[in-house]
């Protein structure tokens, strides 16, 4: 088989594989919420207000009532490790959230929106909870999902996913697992007619991919804003990004394909090998470290 041909059917296998998802979610998402769950469900939309809001106050973390249990835990609590790139760098895989907060204070946290409310209950709105519900013999068994995105506004994001039976484990989850993924990202002034000298876009164009979906990244003049989508929009100002230009192809309505393909791409920034000259004009901020 020639290389085309092999990658056609690579990209019609993704696509089927889209679909299936799509079709499995649309068949358990909540179309008309049965008697006795339609109480529940219609409290959903206050309860996920009362949650977002909750995400949005920090929590000051405490690190003396902290008992670490790993041993980079222990380093961090005794003050030996004392930032983050340690672990990044030497890719120690960080087993505690702590540690994150540890190294990491000023960390903001939000939630993405990845489901969609149906029918009666503000019917195509956004949310943050993605309902599903699995018909069991016991009943109908409602299952919410969320995305939640970790950042410093300065070169250091994470994003994770949590499912549970309720909002709130689901929430906590999602969180937990944002901490744990955090990554340290590259940002500079790739864009040749801005020449700001300031880290404010990604420094190279930069391919994501999740899915069928694939996004592209690429340097934008000063003053230029987030152009990509709105999801998109919340991770990269969380990484510390303020201007970009992007492209997507694929099945953009699966919203969590989007966010991890745009995960995906903030991840490659790191792997190219740089020449020590481009990482001068291309005034290279890694983590928060000018390169
Ligand atoms: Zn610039």
């Amino acid at each position: 088989m020639t290389k085309k041909k092999t990658e056609e059917k690579a990209q019609a296998k993704e696509l089927i594989a889209d679909k299936i998802e799509e079709i499995q979610d649309e068949e358990v998402l909540i179309e008309k919420p049965q008697e006795g769950l339609a109480t529940e469900l219609g409290e959903i939309k206050e309860i996920e207000e009362v949650i977002v809001e909750e995400v949005k106050k920090k929590g000051a973390f405490e690190k003396e009532a902290w008992k670490p249990k790993t041993s980079l835990g222990m380093m961090v609590k005794n003050g030996e490790v004392d930032n983050i790139d340690y672990a990044l760098d030497k890719r120690i895989k960080i087993l505690e959230p702590e540690i994150v907060e540890a190294l990491l204070p000023n960390l903001t946290t939000d939630l993405l929106m990845i489901g969609q409310s149906k029918g009666k209950f503000g019917g195509g709105q956004k949310r943050v909870f993605k309902q599903t519900q699995k018909k069991t013999q016991e009943g109908n068994k409602p299952n919410f999902a969320t995305c939640a995105v970790v950042g410093n506004e300065d070169g250091y994001i994470g994003i994770g996913y949590g499912k549970s039976k309720e909002t709130v484990p689901a929430r906590e989850k999602a969180i937990r697992q944002a901490k744990l993924n955090v990554i340290k990202i590259r940002r500079g002034c790739g864009d040749w007619g801005c020449g700001c000298r300031d880290a404010h876009t990604v420094p190279f164009k930069v391919k994501g991919k999740a899915g069928s979906v694939e996004i592209t990244l690429i340097p934008a003049p000063k003053g230029t804003g987030l152009k990509v989508e709105k999801e998109c929009q919340k991770i990269l100002k969380l990484a510390g990004i303020k201007d970009v230009w992007s492209r997507t192809e694929g099945q953009t309505r699966s919203k969590l394909n989007l966010i991890y393909a745009c995960f995906d791409a903030l991840q490659k920034l790191v792997g190219f090998k740089l020449m020590e000259k481009s990482a001068q004009t291309l005034h290279i901020v890694e983590g928060n470290i000018v390169r």
